[in-house]
């Protein structure tokens, strides 16, 4: 019998609403056997979530989700089944998360030029940490009342061009994937169709991931359309690419993605964990 997997998703650690014992009773509830914590360049949640899931039957797949570029698009690719302990890795996140503490302060500083006060402050606590995401900043101007929802914060205030955003010095793609590498995962391109890139762009980007070491891509997420699952499907089996599933859920009250809710992979697709002994 096959195994229901969900592997994305977001945990208090990053941007997301649930703590990772709350998140993985929450997989549990929605029938999912298989199951990856993604945060946004950090572990820091995986002990929490193993111990929660050593009490049931879930299999938890250690996972990060790294924020990177790629010829001045702003690319995620996620590690699967990568040793949490590897200090390359660790490394790595650490620089992501420094960069995230000085865009943080940046994008408060360019709120308040612009009679936004305290939003630096307020994303801070709301995050529990230094180390925000502009979901964070987002959930603070709702609060606040300046924005209707989070997607309106976006769309007036944090995306490229507008008076809230700064921008990252987030790592290359490759070097990303060697993170990944090193510490013996699995590199995933998550979302591809959310880029909103050409067609011919988006072969390029899965082209150069493949060549720098990436092995799948998400065809299945919470993101994509039935058809965009058909095109990544079939681009999947062109740039041969393997295929993965996962809502990429942040809460209830964040984003469509719900968990236990995911189409199959179409038939055409080889899972990412065709050769998994779990
Ligand atoms: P950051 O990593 O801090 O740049 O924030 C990116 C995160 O914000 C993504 O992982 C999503 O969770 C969320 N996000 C990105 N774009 C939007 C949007 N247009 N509306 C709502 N949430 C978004
Ligand atoms: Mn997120
Ligand atoms: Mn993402
Ligand atoms: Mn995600």
């Amino acid at each position: 019998m096959s195994l229901c997997y969900d592997l994305h998703s977001h945990s208090i650690y990053s941007d997301g609403e649930l703590t990772p014992t709350a998140l993985v009773h929450a997989a549990i509830e929605a029938g999912i056997q298989v199951f990856s914590l993604t945060d946004h360049d950090t572990l820091n949640g995986y002990p929490e979530a193993l111990a929660a899931a050593k009490e049931s039957s879930l299999i938890l797949i250690p996972g990060v989700e790294i924020s990177c570029r790629w010829r001045h698009s702003d690319i995620h690719v996620i590690g699967l089944r990568v040793d949490p302990a590897n200090t390359l890795l660790q490394a790595g996140l650490e620089r992501q998360q420094q960069q995230r503490i000085e865009r943080g302060r940046l994008i408060g500083k360019n709120l308040e030029n612009i009679g936004i006060p305290h939003a630096h402050v307020g994303a801070c606590s709301i995050a529990g940490s230094e180390i925000v995401g502009r979901p964070h900043f987002a959930k603070f101007m709702v609060q606040q009342k300046i924005v209707p929802d989070i997607q309106t914060a976006f769309k007036k205030y944090l995306v490229k061009g507008k008076p809230g955003y700064a921008p990252m010095a987030w790592c290359d793609m490759t070097e990303a994937v060697q993170w990944i590498h090193a510490a013996g995962g699995q590199a995933v391109m998550a979302h591809p169709a959310r880029y909103k890139l050409t067609s011919k762009r988006l072969r390029l980007l899965l082209q150069n991931f493949k060549s720098a070491g990436g092995v799948a891509m998400e065809i299945v997420t919470a993101n994509h359309t039935p058809d965009d699952v058909q095109r990544m499907a079939l681009l999947s089996q062109q740039c041969e690419l393997l295929a993965s599933v996962g809502s990429d859920f942040h809460g209830p009250t964040m984003g469509r993605a719900r968990l236990g809710f995911l189409s199959p992979l179409p038939s055409t697709c080889i899972p990412i964990w065709h050769d998994w002994k779990l």
